[in-house]
């Protein structure tokens, strides 16, 4: 595993991971170059054999201890999640507890998901044994974002081990620490291990650009849409299977039958908090007009109070990224230019790292602060006349990764109208925290699902075994040998059994 590198390096081969509140520099990490990402991967695909080979049950033991080693050394961890990603260091210590909860599914659920089953070979042949088998596919590279630093990338790496997979992780240059922090914890808590399992490269883009050609058998990526479009066609000279889970536009329902209290409450919080940072955040509202004037009032009742910052009382932290601000900035003054109107702050919200709640009313649905990602703590709510409406706005978007109804009576009917991976209804981004339910999206947010059973396949491939238990006697189909009178009698048994549907 890389370590965090005290001596002094040159600019250009080091890293320096930053506190975005303070700008204080927290440490430097030596970049791992082309050959130091192949490197990795070799001696990944060493310990690949050794982890690959272990029960289920075994594998179970060590992720169990490792989320055990994360508990005990959790001060630790929330402290530099605070430092090096700005959010409050409860949203830190909820952020752990979610990740936890997916190591301890992957692990127990692995067993029920991947062992050989038996599978019906069918009346035709009927002398056979069919199995299905899962194998891990060996060494799994991951490319993570730096927004939930601990529980993003943990959607890949907890399942691909658990799958039987080593894994080679290469955190955002945002979370450097971070990942080094979590990799550092399974190693400490599986000293018996051998050294590849779960290793850590530290660098820019081009490190990730480099595992992606490092001759790893699946690239697990979470970030932006743009940079997945590249991983893919750069994995597609060498056909490296790709996970991409990307960028969102998520629009919340809240339908005439909703309780608007709730939905506000709902919509404040996952519009805002992470510092609106969350890509399954929520980024657009449609309410239906009868109660749009309440919800309106009540979502900027809510958010009047609510502050970012640094310290203990802040509701959320700093913008982990300088390069964002521009783009929130960018999106709230599009808003206004194309109608909108900014019932709760505006560009002036922005004031250095922090960004106060910014809520921006009717503005046009071809504006990018409806169309593209802004990844603030902004929301554009829009009133609409009634469901249909709303769910073919909702629809219109590229993205398509989560998403949240509010309605009493018809939440599940609506849900199932939109075109998305996930849906909340009666709260937001409750799906994310339920382990047993895959997570991804479709169109421009992404390929493939994390978590769940589907998370678990995601890093196997199927081994489908044929075995012939007696050959029929005259009813040798894959063998020159056949005869005429076997065709006869396929004639008459194939309408029998294909060919007497009205
Ligand atoms: P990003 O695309 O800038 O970077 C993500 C990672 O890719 C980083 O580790 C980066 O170093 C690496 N990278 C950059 N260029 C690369 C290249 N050419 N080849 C290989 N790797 C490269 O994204 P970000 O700013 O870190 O994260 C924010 C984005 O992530 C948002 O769009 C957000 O919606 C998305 N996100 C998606 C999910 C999800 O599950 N769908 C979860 C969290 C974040």
């Amino acid at each position: 595993m890389t370590a965090t590198d005290t001596a002094p390096l040159d600019q250009a081969e080091s890293l320096t991971s930053v506190n975005p509140a303070t700008g204080e520099t927290l440490a430097t990490y030596r970049i791992d170059n082309e050959d130091a990402v192949r490197a990795a991967v070799a001696k990944a695909r060493i310990a690949a054999a050794t982890w690959g080979a272990l029960t289920f049950a075994e594998r179970k033991k060590h992720l169990l201890r490792w989320g055990s080693k994360l508990v005990e050394k959790s001060d630790a961890l929330c402290e530099l999640i605070h430092a090096e990603n700005g959010k409050p260091k409860d949203d830190a210590y909820l952020e752990m507890m979610l990740a936890l909860e997916h190591i301890k599914w992957a692990a127990s659920n692995a067993e029920k998901v991947l062992k050989p089953k038996k599978v019906s070979p069918g009346a035709l042949m009927s002398n056979f044994a069919a199995h299905l088998e899962q194998r891990p596919l060996g060494v799994v590279g991951v490319i993570g974002p730096w927004n939930y630093p601990v529980y993003t990338p943990n959607g890949s790496l907890a399942y691909a081990l658990a799958a039987g997979n080593a894994v080679v992780f290469k955190p955002s240059e945002f979370s450097t620490g971070i990942g080094n922090f979590v990799a550092a914890a399974f190693a400490e808590a599986n000293p018996e291990l051998p050294d590849g399992v779960f290793t850590v490269i530290n660098g820019y883009g081009a490190t990730g650009a480099a595992l992606v050609k490092a001759g790893v058998d699946k690239l697990a990526f979470t970030g932006s849409t743009a940079t997945g479009k590249k991983i893919m066609a750069s994995a597609a000279d060498t056909l490296t299977p790709v996970l991409l889970e990307c960028g969102g536009k998520d629009a919340v329902i809240v339908a005439a039958d909703a309780d608007v209290k709730a939905a506000a409450d709902a919509v404040a919080w996952g519009a805002t908090s992470n510092s609106g940072q969350t890509c399954a955040g929520v980024e657009r509202v449609y309410v239906d007009k009868s109660i749009a004037d309440e919800f309106v009032a009540e979502v900027k009742r809510i958010l009047t109070d609510i502050k970012p910052g640094s310290d203990d009382k802040a509701s959320y932290g700093p913008m982990t990224m300088p390069s964002q601000i521009d783009i929130v900035r960018r999106h709230i003054e599009d808003a206004i230019k194309n109608g909108g109107k900014a019932v709760l702050g505006g560009p002036e919200s922005i004031k250095g790292p922090y960004i106060e709640p910014v809520i921006l009313v009717d503005t046009d649905e071809s504006s990018d602060a409806v169309c593209e990602e802004t990844f603030g703590p902004t929301v554009t709510i829009r009133t609409v006349n009634g469901v249909d409406e709303a769910v073919e706005l909702t629809n219109k978007s590229k993205y398509g990764l989560g998403s949240a109804v509010y309605s009493r009576k018809q939440g599940l009917e609506i849900a199932r109208r939109l075109n998305v991976g996930c849906t909340s209804v009666n709260s937001v981004l409750s799906y994310a925290a339920i382990s047993g339910l895959p997570f991804g999206g479709t169109g421009d947010s992404g390929i493939g699902r994390i978590h769940g059973a589907p998370g678990l396949l995601e890093f196997s491939r199927p081994h489908s075994i044929a075995v012939q238990r007696f050959a029929i006697p005259g009813m040798a189909l894959l063998s020159y040998s056949r005869t005429e009178s076997t065709m006869k009698m396929l004639r008459k048994i194939v309408p029998f059994i294909h060919g007497r549907a009205k």
